[in-house]
């Protein structure tokens, strides 16, 4: 079998999306697995929403997640150049071809006269085409409808009354008839190629073998595949991956969650997790089991294996693999990556992230339990740090333990105690802990939580122990009499 060659071909329009991300992670699966080669190139043929910052940011995302790639945009190869807009000049020949053939023609329509079409045939209740006014213009028409414009779109010369069959890997065969397509644009007025076009001759041109994208992209391929026959080009295997749906089996988007990956890397979902959550949705491996680095799914992937029903985006499931590669940091790494984010917050300040490591490092142990994504460290942490405790104001639970006839007492006992100490590590924190239920008579939650709350301003949160511990003498005396100026209302 010759070598495989897949492509990732994105637009510049916008970040990438999920959907964009699993089309690529697919192609460069299929590639790995199978030692094949994985090109990325660029279709930049809407000049008006493409971006070089766009781009750049595609390809940042790709190289965070760890899909590399052997040829194309910035790695090079031998058959380049890999951005449409700089293609123009190899398109060029492949137009002139099939106008001389006759399997394409110059277009004059005006945007007045397809829209009156368009409204026509939707009033009739038929699909939207062009019914070819232009097709069969003898010399004198065309002449006559150049001085209304000299800016011909050319449009391919769809054959008519027959069946046109997508032999597709995951959906199988999947029949369009050539009827309800219309004699198509394959160039616009302006000389630049459109999609169809140019996606068919980049593909045909870089000798791509298998064409791997998303099931939004089924319904051009008839146009394609029209054009590799008009050109006499050998025609790749296609694969079409379902759609990814919301929860609610609506088309995903922004309510399902954050569509775009850039968004996810700046919450703090890490590259393997997303990987691996893309990687199952919509490919399976055999059995139960769920999580799998990216040399495992290299292992394991293939196109057998790719379903053809929807893939359900899982916001959770995402959390829960993230938390779980969170889990497989060490804490060296794991501090390493929560500090930006604790910057950030202002919890930190650039010299402590260095001073206090050790510190920040326990701190961060403690939050371990509960973090799904980087960003929501903070949250977690923010008991630690400051000198000054806020009372959370929907904390019920918090306000009736500050209530308590016993809670002053506790308080005031607590930080005489503090302030005494000379060692002050956990088992010296919970040392006092005991003796202050003893002398003042109180125990469970009249005693715990209230020194929780005094101390956190919360009801509930990381390990008190802990909390104490690394907050350190100081900072619990301070907090404690900040609580008992400021809470006991009585
Ligand atoms: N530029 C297209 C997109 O962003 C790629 C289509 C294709 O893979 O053929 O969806």
């Amino acid at each position: 079998m010759a070598k495989i060659r897949v492509r990732f071909a994105p637009s510049p329009t916008g970040p990438m999306h999920i959907g964009g991300a699993r089309s690529a992670l697919f192609n460069w699966l299929f590639a790995r697995r199978y030692g094949g080669e994985f090109i990325v190139r660029i279709e930049d043929t809407d000049l008006e929403r493409s971006t070089p910052e766009y781009e750049e940011q595609i390809l940042a995302t790709l190289n965070w997640l760890g899909l590399d790639w052997d040829e194309g945009i910035g790695v090079g190869g031998d058959h380049g150049p890999y951005r449409q807009k700089e293609r123009l000049q190899i398109y060029h020949p492949y137009t002139q071809k099939l106008l001389e053939t006759g399997q394409a023609y110059h277009c004059y329509c005006s945007e007045e006269e397809l829209e009156a079409e368009r409204q026509a045939l939707i009033a009739k209740g038929q699909s939207p085409r062009y019914l070819g006014k232009c097709r069969n213009l003898s010399g004198k028409e065309k002449e006559e409808r150049l001085a209304l414009t000299d800016k011909p779109v050319v449009r391919f010369r769809v054959p008519e009354g027959r069946p046109v069959v997508v032999d597709d890997l995951i959906r199988g065969l999947v029949e369009f008839e050539s009827d309800g397509i219309g004699d198509y644009v394959i160039v616009k007025s302006d000389g630049i190629p459109v999609y169809n076009f140019a996606v068919v001759l980049d593909d045909a041109l870089m000798g791509i073998t298998h064409v791997l994208r998303g099931e939004e992209h089924l319904s051009n391929t008839p146009r394609q595949l029209l054009l590799y026959e008009a050109l006499n080009f050998p025609v790749p295997k296609f694969a079409h991956i379902s759609l990814i749906l919301g929860e609610d089996r609506s088309k995903m988007s922004k309510r399902h969650g954050s569509t775009s990956v850039e968004q996810y890397r700046q919450e703090g979902y890490l590259p393997e997790a997303l990987t691996n959550f893309l990687a199952l949705l919509g490919w399976s491996p055999e059995g139960e089991e769920e999580i799998f680095s990216i040399s495992e799914l290299v292992a394991r992937f293939s196109l057998e294996r790719v379903a053809k029903s929807p893939a359900v985006f899982n916001l959770e499931k995402l959390k829960w693999m993230n938390f779980h590669y969170l889990k497989g940091m060490s804490l060296e790494q794991l501090t390493a990556c929560c500090i930006p984010y604790l910057l950030k917050a202002g919890l930190l300040d650039e010299g402590e992230t260095t001073e206090r490591l050790d510190w920040l490092q326990q701190v961060i142990a403690t939050a371990r339990d509960g973090l799904h994504y980087l960003a929501e460290v903070p949250a977690l942490v923010k008991v630690f740090f400051g000198e000054t405790v806020e009372l959370s104001e929907d904390d019920d639970e918090a306000k009736d333990v500050l209530a308590l006839e016993s809670s002053p007492a506790v308080m005031r006992k607590f930080r005489e105690k503090a302030l005494e100490m000379e060692d002050w590590s956990g088992e010296e924190v919970r040392q006092i802990l005991k003796e202050l239920g003893k002398e003042l008579n109180v125990k469970g939650k009249a005693l715990f939580m209230t020194v929780r709350v005094a101390v956190s301003g919360q009801s509930q949160g990381r390990d008190l122990i802990a909390i104490l511990t690394l907050l350190g003498p100081t900072v619990v005396a301070q907090r404690l009499e900040e609580s008992l100026r400021r809470f006991p209302k009585r």
